[in-house]
């Protein structure tokens, strides 16, 4: 099988670090963010896939929290580990492993409850991912770019830099590259650039998607059991926001749509069926910040920093064009992320919430002219 010709992204240390740590024997811990979303669990899964493909058996994917089921259908996803289901056992595993990797995360706080176990490690982590963050550097075991549009991206990379060095590199690629293995690396790739319509304008990214197609995958399928595989209920819950609770702040280009845990009782939400709301305010012509906030318990980990707060409020932020929102959500609401999606948190109502996001948002969001 061919392998694309893609410009080298990774430096020669991470290629190294890659290669000696991939080929060595022991069981891994594949790790992932919390609320995992498709890049989440295809670069998990993928790497899953690849390392199986190199003859590597114990392999044990992790999650901190569980995943929507509109994205249960991943090839592997059914050997998940959900930490908190068996916190003890995952988090000793995490412990322990001959190797940790950590796809798609960027910082340790989005591990839930995991963030001592991988803290307290002193074998091998290898980081890939693409978020924008403090601790991007350049250190081998760290194969951060922040310009690539997905963390699956970024373990297609690799394995194709693992591959180069291995002897009878095609034939070996031709064994990797699995209808299970394109599929994880597409499903990251589409969710992290809205089907291709932000973040997508790469060219490699194409050559990438054209030699996944190889395996025959059918990406219109992919999009089909993604995108339109909604509830009943996230319909109208949908409706109910945009009709009920969007508020708009023409003078700053603004949209906020807030959902306490009461309203989501009403409509059944589930996590997934949340995905994605916070975009749509963004079709209106002139609305180019958009923030939207639900209400969360306070999981246990997070009992002490909560203080006397019962809840808290999860917040995500979305902008179009230079932008930021990840300044607003990392100085104001404990959090982070890329310039055009970001997200974070505040102890309290959502209600609370939406009042400190009113009184800071002049300082970050520019005003409309
Ligand atoms: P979402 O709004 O989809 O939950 O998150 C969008 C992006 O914001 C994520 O890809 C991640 O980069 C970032 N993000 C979301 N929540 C947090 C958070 O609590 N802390 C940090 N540092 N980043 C977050
Ligand atoms: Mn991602």
């Amino acid at each position: 099988m061919l392998i694309p010709v893609l410009s080298d992204k990774l430096s020669s240390e991470q290629k190294d670090y890659f290669c000696q740590n991939v080929s060595r024997s022991g069981d891994v811990v594949l790790l992932t963010h919390q609320n995992p979303d498709g890049d989440a669990l295809g670069s998990s899964l993928a790497m899953r896939h690849f390392l199986q493909a190199i003859g590597r058996t114990d392999i044990t994917n992790i999650v901190p929290t569980s995943f929507p089921d509109f994205l249960a259908w991943m090839p592997g996803a059914e050997e998940m580990v959900i930490y908190e289901q068996q916190p003890e056992w995952a988090a000793q595993r995490v412990r322990e492993a001959e190797l940790v990797i950590c796809t798609d995360l960027a910082e340790a706080k989005r591990v839930a409850g995991l963030e001592d176990a991988l803290a307290s490690r002193t074998k091998p982590v290898l980081i890939i991912d693409h978020h924008l963050s403090a601790v991007c550097t350049e250190q081998p075991w760290q194969i951060a770019y922040p310009d690539s549009a997905s963390a699956s991206e970024l373990v297609f990379r690799a394995v194709c830099d693992y591959v180069k060095r291995q002897p009878d590199a095609e034939e070996l690629f031709g064994r990797i590259l699995t209808p299970e293995f394109s599929t994880c690396i597409y499903t990251g790739m589409m969710t992290d650039t809205g089907n291709f319509s932000y973040n997508s304008c790469e060219p490699e990214m194409y050559t990438i998607i054209a030699s996944l197609l190889t395996t025959g995958i059918n990406k219109d399928a992919i999009y089909d059991k993604v995108f339109n595989a909604y509830s009943s209920d996230r319909m109208r819950l949908i409706g109910y926001c945009l009709y009920h609770k969007m508020r708009l702040f023409p003078e700053y280009h603004a949209a906020l749509i807030t959902l306490d845990r009461k309203e989501m009782y009403r409509f059944n939400a589930k996590s997934g069926d949340m995905e994605g709301i916070v975009n749509m305010p963004l079709q209106i012509k002139d609305i180019y910040y958009s923030v939207f906030m639900r209400e969360d318990k306070i999981p246990p980990h997070q009992k002490g920093e909560a203080g006397a707060a019962k809840v808290k409020a999860k917040i995500s932020f979305r902008s179009q064009g230079n932008r930021p929102v990840n300044t607003i959500a990392r100085e104001c609401f404990r959090g982070g992320g890329h310039m055009n999606a970001a997200g974070g948190e505040f102890f309290g109502t959502v209600g609370k919430a939406a009042e400190a996001f009113i009184r800071e948002m002049p300082k970050y969001f520019a005003p409309a002219d």
